[in-house]
């Protein structure tokens, strides 16, 4: 483990931060403190001067559009942005650049590579991920999804669902079946679907907090070209995996910057309610920071790895489980400074359902109540907690596999 950076490391942080003091507004505080259109349009404008300056995938040859720099420059990049407040791109962009283009310069061909990568980049196409069915979650491998080859395109019926912003995308990465009798993990291909046709009907989804976040996709006779294959027919089940242990470094060093904000946000909360010196709260407030300064040293262990050219494989399952279950526990305890009032949430609402909200957001009821609910969703999406703790104990611990579950006797 690594916690200091070089002299030449720092010296990008200081191009980096004269970037941020350039671009944004001088009584900038942080993404947080828009909401609603202004918001909407800050996105916008914020993800072409990114796009502009070669940092919406800074790491990505200049040839495809990205920034061509090292991955410890692209770290560098990430923390900066945190603490500014500002986002690393739009709300389709952890699907088509932290997913799908990274995973296409891993399997991709030179065409795939040549048309998608720039187009992702310039906005032209918006990603979502068709991973998930009714029947296939956790036992992914089980899904049913059909492709059929028909001349020179695939026909694909079934369904897809908890597809998160399907309904702001235009393009589908899909896991389909392309050999129903092949052994399931072999029979599957990773296709590019477009979703504006008339064989696609995505239908949005209501969540617990009101929102709309993720959909269900319905494929009735829909097509996509032949060749719109990545890594080959029936190997899409080695490109799914590639692209989810698929997770830049920079995660690791941006995420104890955020959710040590949000700790101190809610020592602030503790304060304004009167509950900062009642031993019980401050026990729970103690807890998470010591959690946090755990999630820190993790960060810094991912990341040295990462530097040293290690891309995180079963042990990203480690983070994965520590942030979203600490993540729970944070909010509930947020709930529970906040009391009475949480039962009728006021005030600017969280602009995303993940993880913690932004920086800069108000103190208000309806900022906690909504990311306490949506920590519930952490501990499902990218794999739940149990998925986490089998891939840990199997696969980084070395312990035997999870005991199948008896089949019944043959009828006499
Ligand atoms: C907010 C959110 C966004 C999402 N976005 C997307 C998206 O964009 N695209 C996409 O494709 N999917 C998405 N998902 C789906 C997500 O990947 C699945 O919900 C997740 O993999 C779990 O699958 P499941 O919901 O079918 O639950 P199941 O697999 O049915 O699991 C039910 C319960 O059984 C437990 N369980 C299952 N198998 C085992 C086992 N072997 N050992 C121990 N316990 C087990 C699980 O932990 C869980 O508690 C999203 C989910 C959420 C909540």
């Amino acid at each position: 483990m690594e916690p200091t950076y070089s002299a030449d490391a720092e010296a990008y942080r200081d191009k980096v931060q004269a970037f941020l003091a350039e671009k944004l507004p001088s009584d900038w505080g942080g993404i947080g403190r828009l909401e609603g259109q202004e918001l909407t349009d800050f996105v916008a404008w914020w993800r072409g001067v990114l796009y502009e300056a070669g940092y919406l995938a800074p790491s990505w040859p200049v040839e495809y559009g990205g920034g061509g720099l090292s991955a410890l420059e692209q770290v560098i990049i990430g923390e900066e942005f945190a603490r500014a407040g500002v986002p690393t791109g739009g709300p389709n962009d952890v699907f088509g650049i932290q997913m799908l283009g990274n995973t296409l310069l891993v399997w991709g061909t030179d065409e795939q590579k040549a048309h998608y990568l720039p187009r992702i980049l310039s906005g032209a196409d918006r990603w979502c991920q068709g991973y998930s069915e009714p029947n296939a979650g956790s036992d992914l491998g089980s899904l049913a999804l059909r492709a059929t080859l028909d001349g020179d395109q695939w026909v694909l019926n079934g369904q897809k669902i908890w597809t998160s912003a399907g309904h702001l995308a235009d393009h589908i990465f899909t896991l389909a079946r392309t050999d129903p009798d092949a052994p399931k993990h072999k029979g599957i291909s990773f296709l590019l679907v477009d979703l504006r046709q008339p064989g696609i009907d995505v239908r949005p989804i209501r969540m617990i907090s009101g929102e709309s976040e993720f959909n269900e996709v319905f494929y009735t006779d829909a097509v996509c070209p032949k060749d719109e294959v990545v890594g080959g027919v029936n190997n899409g089940w080695a490109v799914a995996m590639s692209l989810l242990g698929y997770e830049r470094g920079e995660a690791a060093a941006t995420m104890p910057i955020r959710f040590q904000a949000e700790l101190d946000r809610l020592l602030i909360l503790a304060k304004e309610r009167g509950l900062d010196q009642d031993p019980l709260i401050r026990q729970r407030l103690a807890w998470c920071y010591a959690k946090v300064q755990v999630m820190r040293y993790l960060g810094m262990r991912t990341l040295t790895r990462f530097l040293a050219g290690h891309h995180p494989g079963p042990d990203g399952a480690i983070t994965k489980l520590y942030w979203s279950e600490y993540h729970r526990i944070v909010t509930e305890l947020a709930v529970d400074i906040l009391g009475a009032p949480a039962l009728a949430p006021e005030g600017r609402r969280p602009s995303t359902a993940f993880q913690t909200d932004d920086a800069g957001a108000p103190n208000s009821s309806a900022s906690w109540v909504n990311t306490f609910l949506n920590a519930r969703a952490g501990t499902i999406y990218a794999g739940s907690s149990q998925i986490q703790r089998n891939i840990i104990g199997e696969m980084v611990l070395g312990l035997p596999k999870e005991p199948k579950a008896p089949t019944a006797p043959a009828p006499a």
